[in-house]
């Protein structure tokens, strides 16, 4: 099969299962948005992706974001940042991005918040929680969240709109179950104590090994890399 109908295939396959899994739990799929994560494939596949129409990308580090964003720019994609953002890239990344998932301290915030003022952008954000208190992932330590949730009306430049997470052990799915439940019961019990102005309504977890049961537990929007390339990746496993 051709890159194109393989990537068809695939990303119909995907749709299907967001959809089974979304109305296994009562859910509307309508309310599941798939993030492509594109970091696995070069620019012409990505391309054909959104030409089938993918408009959701993700992309985990910030310089290749910056270049397929120009590249592709003659493309209406809205680019999501998933993976860490140092401080110093802010400022070339949020012309580029409409998501960041990735906010994991204060200090990025605050910078975030004050460049977007300075380059008159609002960019979504979403706080990354070190769920599983893996060592390994990134994230605010839960315990840290109601302190940082009460703090949220210093940033009137960005949009926070919820948490995201990965789950601490890759392959093992119930522990996976146990950390995207965690999230979202976090998560319900901190929009209450958010500012009036910010409802945490966003919930993004769950990646190819796990996003069915994500969205089982709550996801709205899944971050999804190799399942999509099945058979145009090199090393296919
Ligand atoms: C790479 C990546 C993904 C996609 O992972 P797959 O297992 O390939 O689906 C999702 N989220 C983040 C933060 C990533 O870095």
């Amino acid at each position: 099969m051709d890159t194109t109908s393989l990537l068809r295939k695939n990303l119909e396959s995907i749709q299907e299962r967001i959809r089974a899994a979304a109305e296994r739990v009562g859910r509307s799929p309508d309310e599941v948005r798939l993030v492509a994560v594109t970091k696995y494939v070069d620019v012409p596949v990505v391309r054909q992706l959104v030409e089938l129409g993918q408009r959701s990308l993700g992309e985990s580090r910030p310089q290749q974001l910056w270049q397929r964003h120009a590249l592709l720019a003659d493309l209406p994609i809205q680019w999501h940042l998933v993976g860490p953002l140092q401080r110093n890239k802010v400022r070339k990344t949020l012309p580029c991005v409409e998501w960041i998932h990735s906010v994991d301290s204060l200090s990025l915030l605050a910078d975030i918040n004050r460049i977007a003022g300075e380059l008159g952008l609002r960019p979504k954000l979403l706080l990354e929680v070190n769920i599983s208190r893996h060592p390994s992932k990134h994230g605010f330590a839960p315990e840290m969240m109601e302190e940082i949730i009460s703090q949220l009306g210093n940033f009137p430049n960005v949009t926070i709109c919820g948490l995201m997470a990965m789950a601490g052990v890759e392959g093992d799915l119930e522990g996976a179950r146990r950390d995207f439940r965690a999230l979202r019961q976090l998560r319900d019990r901190l929009s209450p104590l958010a500012p009036p102005q910010i409802s945490l309504t966003e919930l993004s977890m769950g990646m190819s090994g796990d996003f069915e049961i994500a969205i089982e537990e709550g996801a709205t929007m899944v971050r999804i890399g190799c399942a999509l390339f099945k058979g145009i990746l090199e090393e296919d496993s």
